[in-house]
């Protein structure tokens, strides 16, 4: 298979735009790396140097241990999907998904077996014999995805290549992906704008701002461990809520003012060294499905009260909004509200669930 790595990679296009800034990223063999960020953060570009499509302007990318510019394309088995892929006009679904394997001299019944297979996992059985022109957008973008994924190459590098497919589909497309790389453990290197889609597939997430890396990891050290804001915000659905407040340290404890009302965090005796300032201005933020409506429990917790101002029914849960601090706050609750849609509500949630951010810097403090 294949591991990539990218030492203090840098990308400044012809017109003095700094895309990607001195970027550190170690990928192991079979990991499946998934880059979110803003539109125009820079993933697309990354890839697109790992992918030899673009030239770094400092920095180095090793594949397997090598520089890009010294691999032989035949000694790397590797496919990409880029956004602007194109398929063969003259031939059908099913010669486009085949050619890569012919092109490789696999035997006649392997290749009509893979065949079948992509196109059952990508939806595309009923439209075998078409051609290219007479394709939806959407089935288009599935032939180009079939073709890469045909080839099970140990690095398999795709940008954004379900944005723009139906759900149904392209939830469905998500979990066979899945599947297939937990069997085959190729290197996949994959760009999106779902926060969804990377928490089914990734073994590791880059969150990227600005052209930088503003934090790595798992799904859950993304989510549980939140360095900043951004990150907070970014990978939370629903969005977290954040609010303004003031912090104070007294007697190993941080006492936090907020429209919620006031409440105290105890401090580890490390985080009591790191803490340096007594008293700052931060942000709060408190994930809507870490918030129980009714009392809950009294020690170590924020009790409020508020008015319900929407509520919104989704499958398993519902989405409880009010407003705090003028803007709109948002709670998760688990199966269907029974109240009234303006009633006031008690909520409650447990101190230890509850984010603490400076904000000026927007990292977190606790
Ligand atoms: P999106 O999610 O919208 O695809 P992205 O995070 O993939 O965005 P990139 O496509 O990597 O972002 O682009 C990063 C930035 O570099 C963008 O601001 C883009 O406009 C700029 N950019 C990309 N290609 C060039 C180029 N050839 N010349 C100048 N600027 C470019």
């Amino acid at each position: 298979m294949a591991s990539v790595s990218l030492k203090q990679v840098h990308k400044t296009f012809p017109n003095g735009f700094e895309a990607v800034k001195n970027i550190d990223l170690d990928v192991e063999d079979g990991e499946f790396v998934v880059f979110v960020g803003p539109s125009g953060c820079g993933k697309s570009t990354i890839i697109r140097m790992v992918a030899g499509q673009e030239m770094v302007t400092s920095g180095e990318i090793k594949i397997n241990g090598k520089q890009l510019k010294e691999i032989n394309p035949k000694e790397l088995s590797m496919a990409m999907v880029l956004q602007n892929y194109a398929l063969y006009p003259k031939l059908t679904v099913e010669e486009n998904l085949a050619f890569g394997l012919e092109k490789r001299g696999y035997p006649k019944e392997e290749i009509e077996a893979r065949s079948r297979e992509v196109a059952a996992d990508l939806h595309l059985a009923d439209i075998y014999n078409k051609k290219p022109k007479s394709l939806s957008a959407s089935q288009r973008q599935r032939v180009a995805l079939g073709r890469a994924l045909i080839l099970k190459p140990d690095l398999l590098i795709l940008d954004e290549p379900l944005a723009g497919l139906e759900k149904e589909i392209r939830e469905s497309v998500v979990q066979s992906m899945a599947k297939k790389h937990a069997e085959i453990k190729n290197t996949i290197l994959y760009v999106t704008h779902s926060v969804k889609e990377a928490k089914i597939l990734a073994s590791q997430i880059v969150v990227m701002k600005r052209g930088e890396v503003i934090q790595k990891g798992t799904y859950k050290e993304l989510y549980y461990k939140p360095e900043n804001a951004f990150v907070a915000e970014f990978i939370n659905e629903p969005d977290i809520n954040l609010i303004d407040g003031q912090y104070e340290v007294l007697e190993g404890r941080a006492y936090i003012t907020t429209e919620l009302g006031e409440f105290y965090i105890k401090l580890e005796q490390k985080e009591m060294e790191e803490i340096h300032k007594r008293k700052r201005e931060v942000i709060v933020g408190i994930r809507p499905e870490d918030i129980t409506l009714g009392k809950g429990r009294e020690k170590d917790s924020v009790r409020f009260s508020k008015r319900i101002e929407g509520v919104l029914k989704e499958e398993e849960s519902t989405l409880l909004t009010m407003r705090v601090a003028n803007r709109s706050f948002n709670t998760l609750m688990r199966g269907e509200y029974k109240g009234k849609a303006d009633a006031v509500e008690e909520f409650c949630v447990e101190t230890d669930r509850i984010y603490v951010f400076d904000r000026k810097t927007k990292e977190l403090i606790l």
